[in-house]
């Protein structure tokens, strides 16, 4: 008994030591909202729907796993491309290398809420060098460039929309402070560094500084906390099969399902949820938080 109380009085005196340390690192934060994370039996909160998934959602969303294993499909490329040079709303905080850069405009609008954060912090010199890829112009690149630069038509993530190379007008992106502040920030607007330095062996791909994904919150953001590349986090929602995970006190809901014909799977109805594929055998069912500003306002309640 003794044992055990002078243990816990050493526990508790290790804590309160090492806490100022927590809270004062930034770095510490997303650990602090990621160490709720827990495994729920499947169920999701408030009142359910039945929601029948097609086959055809397995290649659509913003969770997409495309890579040497699991080319594009024709229908994963995001509806709402748009050649940015003519949208000059959308090209606040960054400049075009060519005047004829395509993207989603749902992702080109994000991408400017945070150049445009970055340039708050003073980084402000980010320019966009190459954007979505239509097959025909992959392959081009490809028969061109060769297989050390460019990924063979449908391989790459450029030919979704999803996904973009940034540089710095003032020099290369692995020196530069632009390249600096999106490995640091990136996460925490949705989008990852899909070609990190350590995944090299998981992606298959070099280290690529310059090419970022989106893929939303609160996948960013558990991403980042976890250390994992899309592969890794994929496979983690896979076997897991739900996670959850509170965000500003909010509380995050993400199940994957394994999608065959008439497959039927339960969504909330007075909740706000997405539904993305993975591009592989199934699909990834985000709930959201009722009050969560930026959702409510650009989504509405369900798809
Ligand atoms: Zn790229």
């Amino acid at each position: 008994m003794k044992k055990w109380g002078f243990l816990l009085l050493l526990l508790c005196l290790t804590f309160l030591y090492i806490k100022p340390f927590l809270e004062s690192k930034e770095e510490m934060q997303h650990y602090e909202l990621y160490k709720n994370d827990k495994v729920v039996d499947r169920k999701i909160s408030g009142n359910l729907q039945k929601k029948e998934i097609t086959e055809e959602q397995i290649y659509q969303g913003n969770l997409l796993l495309v890579n040497g294993e699991y080319p594009a499909h024709p229908k994963s490329i995001k509806s709402d491309i748009i050649n940015l040079s003519t949208h000059n709303e959308l090209i606040k905080g960054y400049g075009l290398l060519e005047s004829e850069m395509y993207l989603s405009e749902d992702i080109a609008r994000r991408f400017s809420e945070m150049t445009t954060a970055a340039e708050k912090e003073g980084v402000r010199n980010f320019c966009i060098t190459s954007g979505f890829r239509d097959f025909e112009e992959q392959s081009v690149l490809y028969q061109e460039m060769g297989s050390a630069y460019a990924l063979p038509a449908g391989y790459s993530e450029h030919n979704l929309g999803l996904s973009l190379d940034v540089g710095s007008t003032q020099m290369k992106m692995v020196d530069a402070p632009e390249g600096k502040w999106i490995e640091e920030n990136a996460w925490k607007y949705g989008f990852i560094l899909r070609y990190p330095k350590d995944k090299t062996t998981i992606t298959g791909i070099q280290y690529e500084p310059w090419h970022i994904r989106y893929v939303g919150l609160p996948h960013s953001v558990i991403m980042e906390g976890k250390k994992f590349s899309l592969e890794e986090y994929l496979d983690f929602l896979k076997e897991q099969k739900s996670i959850s995970t509170t965000m500003h006190g909010e509380k995050y809901e993400i199940s994957y399902y394994p999608v065959t014909k008439d497959t039927t799977i339960h969504v909330p109805s007075n909740l706000r949820w997405e539904i993305s594929g993975n591009n592989m055998d199934g699909v990834i069912v985000t709930v959201f938080p009722i009050s969560t500003h930026a959702n409510l306002k650009e989504v509405g309640m369900a798809e």
